[in-house]
């Protein structure tokens, strides 16, 4: 659904539900990730950038001590009552909130009630942080409503600091980049320091496609701790043999290849893949600052092929995704974004070309693997912002 029909559903339920006029409402986009892949844990930056697909809050206070949300898409609704202790309820996504309002509790925010809709056109559990969304929307939403004054920054580790309440330990990028995110403007975010500049994304003829593999294959969560165990582990050595190499940054791909036969060789090409992704983000930014579009692309080829064969978590629908559209020259970038083992293909594709791409990379993924192949066309938008009504 179009944002502004959204924002117009959203509006519309609200009146007609509460029959008042909505008093605040909030825009909070989904992310994307353009470089910087299994870096953020490991010393390295992150590339990412707001999305024009948002959830849309309609907020207004109702004078009471309860808090009723509904979930537009869901057709469901819960409620909160502030005058009890918030605990985890088997309904995972109304815990988010509950994560939201617990951690504002804790935090010595008096809060009132409040009546809430949400409505979203962020595609859910594809990796594009509907979760992030939904935390930082509604957080975004009270510190308005109430006058909170929560500062961007603030918002974004209070976003993270519920996902983790709900039972998911994620790092700071998707708050940080659904918060935090400008139009047409990419973040180089420092995960460890939350230091962080913008650089300018014009993608000139060319245009951001996700194609969602529809797979999620279950070996994520413990590859995932393997490979930041293999990376410690590498590190360990590097230090051992390099005394002024505190982190990867510091380490240089000679450094490491003479230190080849001294690490076990799984442990060496994480750390292969570490130092050149690290390498690959600042290439990234200067490509985007030069508007070299096709360097960024090669980019995007590399780092696929270094999550493949060397961080080693890829699948074989996602390479298969990207060896595809490889072959056609319109693609001038593309690689498999987030954690891996599933989810989306980010591709850069020449204006105009899209659409044939879409429809032979469908038919053929069908063919392949008999699964039905999800796309989305992505901007890059605003982070989370008041909607003027
Ligand atoms: P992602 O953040 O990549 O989209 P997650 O699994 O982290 O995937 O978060 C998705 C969860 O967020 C959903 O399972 C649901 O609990 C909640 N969520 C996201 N969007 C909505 C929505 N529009 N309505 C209700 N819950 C939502
Ligand atoms: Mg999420």
């Amino acid at each position: 659904m179009q944002t502004t029909d959204l924002i117009t559903k959203t509006k519309n339920h609200f009146e007609n539900t509460f029959n008042s006029k909505v008093e605040k409402m909030v825009l909070s986009p989904g992310r994307i990730n353009i470089l910087g892949e299994h870096i953020d844990y490991n010393d390295g930056f992150v590339l990412p950038a707001a999305i024009d697909k948002i959830i849309c809050f309609a907020f207004e206070k109702n004078n009471s001590q309860k808090c009723k949300i509904i979930a537009l898409d869901l057709d469901e609704e819960f409620e909160i009552d502030l005058t009890q202790e918030v605990q985890l309820e088997a309904t995972v996504w109304t815990n988010y909130f509950r994560g939201i309002i617990q951690l504002l509790k804790s935090n010595g925010f008096v809060l009132e009630g409040f009546n809430c809709v949400f409505s979203s056109n962020i595609p859910v559990g594809s990796g594009l942080s509907s979760s992030a969304a939904l935390e930082c929307g509604f957080l975004f939403g009270i510190n308005e409503l109430f006058g909170l004054n929560i500062k961007p920054l603030d918002i974004a580790l209070m976003g993270q600091k519920a996902e983790h309440w709900v039972g998911i330990h994620c790092g700071i990028m998707d708050q940080f980049a659904s918060v935090m995110g400008r139009k047409d403007k990419v973040i180089k975010l420092d995960c460890t320091t939350l230091e962080y500049t913008y650089h300018d994304a014009d993608f000139k003829d060319y245009v951001l496609v996700l194609f969602d593999s529809n797979v999620k294959h279950a070996l994520m969560t413990s590859a995932y701790n393997q490979r930041r165990q293999e990376c410690e582990e590498g590190l360990a050595i590097i230090k051992n043999h390099f005394a002024a190499v505190h982190t990867f940054r510091d380490c240089t791909l000679e450094q490491l290849l003479s230190l080849k036969t001294k690490m076990p060789e799984p442990v060496y090409k994480r750390c292969f893949f570490v130092i050149k992704e690290i390498d690959r983000v600042n290439k990234a930014c200067e490509a985007l600052d030069t508007g070299a579009i096709t360097t960024l692309g090669e980019l995007l080829f590399a780092t696929h092929e270094g999550l493949s064969k060397e961080y080693e978590v890829s699948c074989d629908e996602l390479d298969f995704l990207v060896a595809t559209v490889k072959k056609n020259p319109a693609v001038v970038g593309a690689r498999v974004m987030g954690g891996g083992f599933g989810g989306c293909t980010l591709n850069l594709i020449k204006k105009g070309s899209q659409d044939k791409i879409k429809e032979e990379l469908s038919k053929a993924y069908l063919d392949q693997f008999g699964i039905e192949l999800k796309i989305y066309d992505v901007k890059i938008g605003n982070g989370t912002s008041l909607h003027e009504l």
